[in-house]
Parts: structure tokens; sequence; C-alpha cells
């Protein structure tokens, strides 16, 4: 399955929550899902009770396009939840999270996963001291995650690591604006996120 092009601001009003997907444009009065909060479409602001199964089905929607995750990839996450020790839908949460993308954003580098996502395609991210072209890459506890340093004058990291600086970093992350470099120091716990989608409604979906 190709990799969605359309306006992203469609997904978060077909999700009905705000995604954040395009990063400062999400906190400004520009935001198209506060302008118009109904679904997308002639009938979109018209109310439609929905069955369990839809329920279930937007929760996965959801959560793919917060990490944006193509549905096989998501899958197979799932697939290894499941297999590894622990609850389902916690372990799914971890494996997401430790996502190199994910962290980079997290970690204040980018806006959005999407902008982290395309510094790394680039090649401006390097874990522990190597390039790292590959956005899915899982990172272990203790790796050490660094904006290469000529990428460091890039406008939005700029801008991005400066404004972060004003955040409470995660408690599972530490890290250092001035050197742009930071450390994954464990895969959070599911408390520890705020996530729109139901993650139990998920597993149930794909236990079926
Ligand atoms: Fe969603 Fe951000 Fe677009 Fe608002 S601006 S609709 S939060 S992607």
């Amino acid at each position: 399955m190709a990799r969605y092009t359309g306006s992203v601001c469609r997904l978060c009003r077909r999700e009905g929550v705000k995604l954040y997907l395009k990063g400062q444009r999400c906190y400004s009065e520009k935001c198209a899902f506060d302008k118009r909060p109904f679904v997308p479409g002639q009938h979109g602001s018209a109310r439609q009770k929905m069955t369990q199964y839809a329920l279930q089905l937007r929760a996965k929607q959801t959560m793919k396009r917060i990490y944006g995750v193509l549905e096989r990839q998501f899958r197979n996450y799932f697939a290894e939840a499941v297999k590894t020790k622990g609850v389902t839908g916690e372990r799914l949460v971890k494996i997401v999270e430790s996502r190199l993308d994910n962290v980079v954003y997290r970690m204040g580098f980018a806006f959005s996963r999407r902008q982290a996502r395309q510094l790394v395609n680039h090649g401006h991210v390097y874990v522990n001291g190597k390039k790292v072209t590959i956005p899915s890459y899982r990172l272990r506890e203790g790796d050490i995650i660094e904006i290469k340093e000529k990428s460091r004058n890039i406008p939005f990291v700029k801008e991005a690591a400066e404004s972060s600086r004003e955040r409470i970093t995660p408690k599972w992350l530490e890290v250092d604006y001035d050197n742009f470099r930071g450390t994954f120091l464990r895969t959070p716990e599911i408390d520890e996120i705020e996530l729109p989608a139901d993650v139990q409604a998920i597993v149930e979906l794909y236990s079926k």
C-alpha cells in the first residue's frame, strides 16, 4: 500500500481528533480541525452512531496515523507485541514509541513526526555515532541520538530545538539541546503517554 499523500488535516477531521501532523500549524489558529471539527464530505457534520467494529477500526487508524505507520508494518508490530511477554496493548505502544522518527520528534528536534521522518530519511540523524536513514529503526535503552553537525543549522531543526528547551522533556529521554544530542533512556510506560486512541480497542480488533 502506498503512503498517503493527501491532505493530512483531513485525517484529523476523519478521526475526530487533533493528530498534530503538521507541526507548528497545529498549535495555530490555522488548524483545520479547530475550524471544522467534523468528518470531511457532504454528510460530515451529521451525527452517526458507530458500531463497536467502527470504533475499533477508528482507534487503529488513529494510532497508525499518529505514528505514520502503514497497515502491514502495524500488523507486524501487533504480531510482535502478542509474542512478547506483557500486556499486548502496552507492548504495542512501546514498540511504536521506540521508533527512531518518533524519538527524534519526542526529543524536540522536529515539530512533527513527519519532519522527524524526513530528517532521518535524508541522513541528518546519527545513532551511537553512525548515520541511520531508517525511520522505523528501533532504539534500545542507552542509545545516543544526535543531529549531524552540518544539519544543526537547518532552520526548522534550530527553531524546534530552541522552542523545546522550554518544554518538560519526557522522563524516558535525556536531551542536550546545546549539542543537539539525546539519550533514549528506556521505553515509556503507557500511562506516561497521552494517546487519543483506545489501545485496547485495537487489540480487540486484531484479535478477532
Ligand atoms: Fe490536524 Fe495539525 Fe492539520 Fe490541525 S493543523 S487539522 S492538528 S494536522
